[in-house]
């Protein structure tokens, strides 16, 4: 590299830290370019080892060979790979088995979820409270949501939603870190009061699932949904999850009750009888290909604790935020996520001007972060794949630029 500082105290420092690493060796499990600093994983996870091959697998034995046969039969089983993948997300999320369900998009999910959740809720209560800041489908969705099930969406800050919760409060839908700023909310203390108002929470984990423990079961959350094409490195438009607590499931009445979810589905009947469990929560012929390329991407999780990438991931994000101080010029960059580490999840957002020409720039010299408009450079620490000195070289970069 020609820009190596082999002096900088810094980079001695990310040595050492890569060294000290008990995550470090994992990064082999993925297939990533040389020379290329990754700091978007949080939008398009990396490439794990084993899908190509998988992919290929699928494609030429259980479909080319198996044919019709792998739906339902052998290790294929397309069949149940909605329940299968979901039972192996579970633990990351914190759930029990029996009650994450794959498929579909996250934007498909939240619409089960909402509508569902609407129709759990207490009757007479009439307002839907959404994270003002949230990522823009989730509150396209809710507004439809909400028109179908007679509800009125009130949207809150998530600093503030405790205080908003009350005896209107049917559901409550969060994200669990902002997209754009990074900031983590408080599931825990979130949950507990949507509960304590006798209201439904449903929270998004697309920026938290395989970032940080999220604890579904533990604090009680209702519904959840996430997408695997993020820290889950499912691949591009890989299915999203829904988790719906075991005590809701009896009674959860899915606005897309397709075949996939009917009790039997293969006795063609003309009426709708919900299965049992969380395979209710299925709507049609699920994505085989993309499913399994998930489910093979889910190897590189095998035997990692999600405390030991949440430990990473906040060293790695607070060693970021020291090489921007030591390396980027005084009032060049403003920090937009909290510095607390009870507040941050896992990137570092920058406001800067010409933010979307410095991130150009920044791909240029092979780190790959994404811009946010209108003047947002997000980078996000993905801890499997990510080390000390990605982070000290993705910074003397960005030094360089404003240099
Ligand atoms: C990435 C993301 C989505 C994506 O939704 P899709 O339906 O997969 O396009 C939704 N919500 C949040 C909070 C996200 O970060």
């Amino acid at each position: 590299m020609s820009d190596t500082n082999p002096g900088s105290e810094l980079a001695a420092r990310a040595e050492a830290l890569d060294a000290a690493d008990p995550l470090g060796k994992l990064r082999d499990r993925f297939t990533l370019p040389e020379g290329v600093v990754y700091l978007d994983g949080n939008s398009l996870g990396a490439l794990p080892a084993g899908v190509a091959a998988r992919l290929a697998e699928v494609v030429t034995e259980q479909w080319g060979t198996r044919l019709i046969r792998s739906w339902t039969e052998g290790e294929a089983n397309w069949w149940n790979a909605p329940e299968r993948i979901g039972d192996r997300i579970a633990p990351l999320v914190g759930a029990a088995a029996g009650q994450v369900v794959v498929g579909d998009s996250t934007s498909v999910n939240l619409f089960k979820a909402l509508v569902g959740a609407a129709r759990l809720a207490a009757p007479g209560r009439t307002e839907l409270l959404v994270d003002a800041a949230t990522f823009p489908t989730d509150g396209y969705i809710a507004e439809s949501a909400a028109r179908m099930t007679g509800l009125r969406v009130v949207p809150v800050d998530p600093a503030a939603a405790a205080g908003a919760m009350g005896p209107d409060t049917a559901v409550v839908l969060l994200n669990h870190a902002d997209y754009r700023t990074g900031r983590l909310h408080d599931l825990p203390a979130l949950t507990a009061a949507a509960h304590a108002a006798g209201a439904l929470v449903v929270w998004d984990l697309c920026h938290t699932a395989g970032a940080l423990p999220v604890g579904l079961d533990a604090h009680a959350v209702d519904l959840a949904v996430g997408c695997t094409y993020k820290y889950l490195n499912g691949g591009p438009g890989a299915p999203a999850y829904l988790y719906v607590a075991a005590r809701h499931q009896a009674a959860f009445d899915s606005p897309l009750p397709g075949w996939n979810g009917h009790a039997d589905p293969f006795a063609m009947t003309p009426s709708y009888e919900a299965a049992q469990g969380v395979a209710r929560a299925r709507v049609g012929t699920p994505d085989i290909l993309s499913m399994l390329a998930l489910e093979a991407a889910l190897d590189a999780w095998d035997g990692v604790a999600v405390d030991d990438v949440r430990a990473k991931s906040l060293a790695l994000t607070d060693f970021f935020l020291d090489c921007v101080a030591a390396y980027v010029p005084a009032g060049k960059v403003e920090l937009v996520t909290p510095t607390g580490h009870d507040q941050r999840a896992s990137q570092v957002s920058l406001r800067t001007e010409n933010a979307d020409e410095v991130m150009r720039e920044l791909i240029s010299r092979g780190v790959i972060g994404d811009f946010r408009a209108p003047d947002v450079l997000r980078f996000g620490f993905t801890p499997l794949y990510v080390g000390f000195a990605d982070a000290e070289r993705a910074a003397r970069a960005l030094g360089h630029i404003f240099g």
